[in-house]
């Protein structure tokens, strides 16, 4: 079935790309995706082949030299957000969203076992598609990751799995590599690959997409990053001094306390996951926790209501960054959601560290920043995550500590845009109940951008 649409977001299939190359100049007439020859995949579940795309889409496009409207780079909460808002709005773009994992909700789903959200189901849920559950309660991740792929295909979002793509590349019409549309640089450009100089030509497309098999670039007017502010874990450098002995697990790398040696476990990083890792511990090690600043506990539920509702109710989840109400709350630091640490804490089950600073050879032991010292079995890194862009070869994109430089969804580079970092527009935006917030700002820009 073949089926010509010029008033949604069009789902590209095989054949669209053929079609397509005979008018080239609007490539919103393309055939819609129909259902049976979506995908391929036979040993998906059913699903999973009626909405998701295989490769054949991207060998087509990247083929015949076509140019897409819009491709967004990652199907987390973000991406999905932003594909459904796209599709509400029946743009008559063409748009693909890939995504490196094999299935949507990978990233909720490869995420340790006890997880469990500090966000209750009602703020835990994209707009569109109610969360099931008791929506005070408090969902865990396996739930998160059924819930993302529940979305994708709710919305029959135009999703290529197993796509991760290597680097990103601006050029302008004359097919070579561009920056004069930019501000005055405020970093060196970076040094463009050899590999994508020569993957030309591409008809019209302003970014050139190198993807992970892939040998010619996938063309897009407009890009979204949404490939997460959570993916590169953050570990000190002095941690590669330790003894090799110590069995070290980045926070994003521990799944249960059976990866772990019997003995003592130093878990360092006050936040929300080195929380309830080290309560989780705690029941069958003996656990140390490091912490830098004091801990602010807050409850999960105040008079009935949960503290998410409350700070929706007074106005801070959704503040703009720049308000005062935005300004408070990012002074305050991120709490402590639940009083299980503040029990463990108190019970003695759990020993309260100072901020853990430095490897000592000579006693082999973790030197704190009170000068005490422990000799730790295991050390698991709850110390967060750094944006990994390097693969992003844009000239002013990123400062030098690799940061993408945005304001509001917009970046410096026209038509490149950003979603699902934290407070980029609100406490709310690397969360999940602001993922829709944002993303129909968004679509605005895109859609006026086209
Ligand atoms: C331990 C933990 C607990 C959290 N708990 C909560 C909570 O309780 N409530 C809440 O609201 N939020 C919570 N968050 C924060 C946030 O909601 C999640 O991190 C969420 O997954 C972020 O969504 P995202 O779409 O921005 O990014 P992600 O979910 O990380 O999705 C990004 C996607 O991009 C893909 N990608 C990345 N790079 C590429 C590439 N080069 N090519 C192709 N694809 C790529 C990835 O495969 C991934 O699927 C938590 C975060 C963590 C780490």
């Amino acid at each position: 079935m073949t089926q010509v649409t010029n008033t949604t977001v069009v789902q590209l299939s095989a054949q669209s790309t053929k079609s397509s190359q005979s008018s080239r100049s609007s490539i919103t007439n393309v055939p819609a995706l129909s259902k049976s020859n979506a995908c391929s995949g036979t040993s998906l579940s059913p699903n999973l082949t009626m909405f998701s795309f295989n490769h054949e889409v991207i060998h087509n496009y990247t083929a015949a030299h076509d140019t897409l409207d819009l491709v967004i780079i990652g199907a987390g909460q973000a991406g999905l957000a932003l594909g459904a808002r796209m599709k509400e709005m029946k743009s008559a773009m063409s748009m693909l969203i890939l995504d490196r994992h094999a299935q949507v909700g990978d990233s909720w789903r490869s995420r340790y076992d006890s997880l469990q959200l500090y966000t209750p189901r009602k703020y835990s849920q994209l707009p569109g598609l109610p969360l099931s559950g008791d929506p005070e309660g408090f969902p865990n991740k396996d739930e998160m990751a059924d819930y993302m792929k529940r979305y994708a295909d709710h919305y029959e979002l135009p999703i290529v799995g197993n796509c991760g793509v290597t680097s990103v590349q601006l050029m302008n019409q004359n097919h070579t590599t561009s920056t004069h549309n930019l501000q005055p640089q405020q970093e060196p450009l970076h040094e463009l690959s050899a590999q994508l100089q020569t993957a030309l030509p591409c008809i019209v497309g302003k970014f050139h997409l190198m993807i992970h098999g892939f040998d010619k670039p996938l063309c897009c007017k407009q890009l979204v990053l949404a490939h997460g502010a959570f993916s590169a874990p953050f570990i000190p450098e002095w941690a590669h001094h330790i003894n090799p002995s110590i069995v070290q697990i980045h926070s994003n790398s521990y799944l249960r306390p059976d990866q772990l040696p019997t003995g003592s476990v130093l878990v360092v990083g006050g936040g929300n996951s080195g929380a309830q890792i080290a309560v989780e511990l705690s029941r069958t090690h003996q656990v140390s926790f490091s912490v830098r600043s004091p801990i602010r506990h807050l409850p999960l539920r105040t008079l009935g209501r949960s503290t998410f509702e409350w700070m929706d109710t007074l106005g801070f989840l959704h503040a703009p960054t720049d308000s005062w109400r935005a300004r408070f709350l990012r002074k305050q630091g991120d709490p402590l959601f639940g009083y299980e640490l503040k029990e463990a804490l108190g019970a003695g089950n759990i020993q309260l560290m100072r901020a853990a600073e430095a490897w000592d050879n000579a006693s082999s032991s973790v030197v704190f920043a009170d000068s005490s010292t422990m000799s730790p079995t295991s050390i698991i890194w709850a110390t967060g995550f750094k944006q990994d862009n390097d693969w992003l070869q844009l000239p002013n994109l990123c400062n030098s500590q690799s940061q993408i430089q945005y304001r509001g969804h917009h970046t410096q580079i026209p038509g490149l845009f950003v979603i699902g970092m934290p407070w980029q527009q609100a406490r709310s935006s690397a969360l999940i109940c602001g993922a829709g917030r944002d993303a129909a700002k968004l679509a605005v820009d895109i859609l006026a951008n086209k």
